[in-house]
């Protein structure tokens, strides 16, 4: 049914935007104490191997998280960034120091480690996940049952699409409070995920106007992905809801082919997301697009 497996992917320059964009996101929703509900819609793995075949095969994680493990050790590196690499080198706490980092946190796995931080676990957050791909459901299911995080992490081999209705309004916490945030985070392998991630937002929105939504999209020479960051900003603006739209343009391969660039597209953004982005995007890209050919170029633009 489906062929993309995000294993040949992760960590390369799209997830380093996803994440470092997730990660901040995060980072402030959790000041406050009130419990999340952290929905992924697309959850993939959970996890993955950098020296596996998959990855090897594509190089993809060797041109971006590799990149940027380089930068650890730089002075004065923006915040959102320092906290993203600290957060992937944490998975890798087994390697040697200085050595090449073997494993990366898909988005499960990172937000479950945000939300059992010590100063964070006492809230007890909660993290639906949802993947479609038999084998990486599969995988997924033995990486969140190693967590032995009992009933605070659910996964389901669900549409994820479909499984976000049921989630919204998220429930009440003892104060009365509901909060959110939905990582919608496709393959778009099928031309109607573009169309389906817009619904699925304008439902959310719907349901729960005060929910944090991320959208992950591909820069791609295709009608439907140029159209997409336009119909969410539309919808931000029909919903008079807050927005955010950050983009990165690794440049092209010396080689040629594969995907240079990408967009992170939040509803109900924090007001702190522009300027962490302005400041971490600027130096990931810097390390990203070395050696790479024309086109990079970073942007974050919000409204109303
Ligand atoms: N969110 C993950 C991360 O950041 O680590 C990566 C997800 S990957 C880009 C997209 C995943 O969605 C793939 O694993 C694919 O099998 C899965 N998928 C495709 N269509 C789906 C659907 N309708 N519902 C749930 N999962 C789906």
């Amino acid at each position: 049914m489906f062929s993309y497996r995000h294993a040949f992917h992760a960590g390369n320059h799209a997830d380093a935007l996803k994440h470092i964009t997730l990660i901040a996101t995060l980072r402030h929703l959790m000041r406050k104490d009130g419990p999340l509900t952290l929905i992924d819609t697309h959850a993939g793995a959970g996890i993955y191997r950098l020296d596996g075949e998959a990855a090897r095969t594509s190089g993809e994680a060797l041109e971006g998280i590799t990149r940027l493990q380089a930068l650890e050790a730089t002075d004065h590196l923006a915040n959102a960034l320092a906290d993203y690499l600290a957060v992937v080198a944490d998975f890798n706490r087994a390697s040697s120091a200085g050595r090449r980092w073997r494993v990366y946190p898909g988005s499960p796995l990172i937000m479950h480690a945000l939300m059992t931080e010590p100063a964070r676990a006492a809230v007890h957050d909660r993290l639906k996940l949802f993947e479609l791909h038999p084998t990486d459901a599969q995988a997924l299911a033995a990486h969140i049952a190693q967590l032995q995080a009992g009933r605070q992490v659910s996964m389901a081999r669900q549409d994820g699409f479909e499984a976000l209705k049921a989630l919204l309004p998220p429930p009440a916490a003892a104060g009365g409070s509901r909060r959110a945030l939905a990582l919608i985070d496709p393959s778009y392998e099928i031309k109607s995920d573009y169309a389906k991630a817009a619904a699925a937002v304008q439902d959310a929105l719907r349901r729960f106007a005060t929910g944090v939504y991320l959208v992950w999209y591909p820069i791609i020479a295709r009608p439907e992905a140029h159209a997409l960051p336009r119909r969410l900003k539309t919808l931000a603006r029909q919903t008079e809801r807050a927005w955010l739209n950050a983009t990165l343009h690794v440049g092209a391969a010396p080689e040629g082919g594969g995907l240079t660039a990408s967009g992170m597209f939040v509803f109900n953004p924090p007001h702190t997301l522009k300027a962490a982005l302005g400041e971490a995007l600027p130096q990931a890209l810097h390390a990203l697009a070395s050696g790479r050919g024309a086109g990079q170029a970073w942007a974050v633009e919000s409204g109303p």
